[in-house]
C-alpha cells in the first residue's frame, strides 16, 4: 500500500476471504499526501455536482473512498443518464476507488474502467453533446483466488473445492487490456492466529505517509518537464529516459525475462514499480533489491 501511494500504481490483491483485503485498502487514503487546497475544490464540486453535498457543508478535505459493490451498473460505475450524472469513478476522483470480488463486476463496467485508468478522466456520450468528467484515481481491486476462495490456501480446515474448467473461466475474466493498467498485482496471505496475535503494527499511518510524501517530491522534481506527477503515468518513453539501473540490476532484469518470457509491459510495469521502491529508498538509482522486491510484487504474469 505504501508503494502504491508513493508511486500511485493501482493494486489487485488476490487472497482467500479473511486475508484482510478490505482493511488494507481503506488504509491508503489514510497514508497519501492531504489534499491541497485545489484538489479539495475539485472534489467538493463534483460532490455538488453530484447532489452529494449538504447545504452548509464546506470543502471535502478527505480524499474519497469509493467502494461500490460489484451489482453495479455500467452508468452507475461510470457516469450517465438523461441529466448526466458523475459515477463512481468520478467520485473517487483524487481518491481510492475500492473494487472488491473484481472478477464478478460485469464485463461491460469493467471494460469501461479502461478509458479513466489511462486518462484520468471519462466522456459521457449524449445525443446533443459530449462530456467530460475528471475520474483520476487509485484503483485497488480485490479477489479471491478462485470461485471457492482457498485455491492454494489450503490451511487445513478450508479446501478448493473448484474444477479445472471453473478455475480457466474465472481466471480470464479481466482482460490483458486491463491487468495492463494494474502494475501492483499482488498475493495477500492469509495471516494464521499467532501471526494475527503477535504481528502489531509497528508504525502509524502519518509516519508512513511521511515516506509517500518525500517519495512523491522526488517524483515532480523527476518529471517535471514531461507535466507528470507520479511514476504510474510513466510511458515507455519516458521510462527510458529517466529510469536508471545499475548494473547488477541490469543483469537480473535480463535473467529474470529470459527465464520467464515476459511481454514489453511487464518489464515497463517492473521498472515503473521498482523506481517507486527506490525513490521510496532515496536512492537515485534502481539497484538490485529495488528491483527484486519489485519482480515480487508482480505474483500474477501476464
Ligand atoms: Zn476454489
Amino acid at each position: 500500500m505504501e508503494i502504491a501511494a508513493a508511486g500511485g500504481h493501482n493494486v489487485l490483491m488476490v487472497g482467500a476471504p479473511g486475508a484482510g483485503k478490505t482493511m488494507l485498502a481503506r488504509r491508503l487514503p489514510t497514508i497519501l499526501p492531504k489534499m491541497s487546497e485545489a484538489e479539495q475544490l475539485e472534489v467538493s464540486k463534483i460532490y455538488s455536482v453530484a447532489g452529494l453535498m449538504a447545504k452548509q457543508q464546506g470543502l471535502i478535505t478527505d480524499r474519497p473512498f469509493c467502494s461500490p459493490h460489484h451489482t453495479i451498473s455500467q452508468n452507475a460505475l461510470i457516469g450517465g443518464g438523461r441529466v448526466p450524472k458523475p459515477g463512481q469513478v468520478t467520485l473517487s476522483h483524487n481518491g481510492v476507488l475500492f473494487l472488491d470480488e473484481f472478477p464478478e463486476f460485469s464485463r461491460s463496467a469493467l471494460e469501461v474502467l479502461r478509458q479513466p485508468l489511462e486518462d484520468g478522466f471519462v466522456n459521457i456520450s449524449r445525443v446533443q453533446a459530449s462530456l467530460s468528467f475528471p475520474a483520476n484515481f487509485i484503483l485497488v481491486a480485490a479477489q479471491n483466488p478462485c470461485p471457492c476462495g482457498y485455491f492454494q490456501e489450503e490451511d487445513g480446515v478450508h479446501e478448493c473445492r473448484c474444477s479445472q474448467g471453473e478455475l480457466e473461466r474465472y481466471q480470464k475474466k479481466i482482460s490483458g487490456p486491463l491487468l495492463d493498467r494494474i502494475d501492483l498485482q499482488i498475493h495477500v496471505p492469509r495471516l494464521n492466529y499467532q501471526e494475527l496475535k503477535y504481528k502489531r503494527a509497528s508504525e502509524t499511518s502519518a509516519t508512513i505517509r511521511d515516506r509517500v510524501i518525500a517519495a512523491r517530491q522526488i517524483q515532480v522534481e523527476r518529471l517535471k518537464r514531461e507535466q507528470l506527477y507520479c511514476n504510474s503515468a510513466m510511458g515507455h518513453r519516458e521510462i527510458v529516459k529517466y529510469c536508471r539501473l545499475t548494473m547488477q540490476a541490469e543483469k537480473l532484469l535480463e535473467k529474470f525475462f529470459a527465464s520467464l518470457g515476459l511481454s514489453a509491459r511487464s518489464h515497463d510495469r517492473i521498472i515503473k514499480v521498482a523506481q517507486t521502491i527506490a525513490d521510496l529508498a532515496k536512492s537515485d538509482c534502481i539497484d538490485t533489491a529495488h528491483l527484486a522486491e519489485a519482480i515480487q510484487l508482480r505474483t500474477r504474469e501476464g
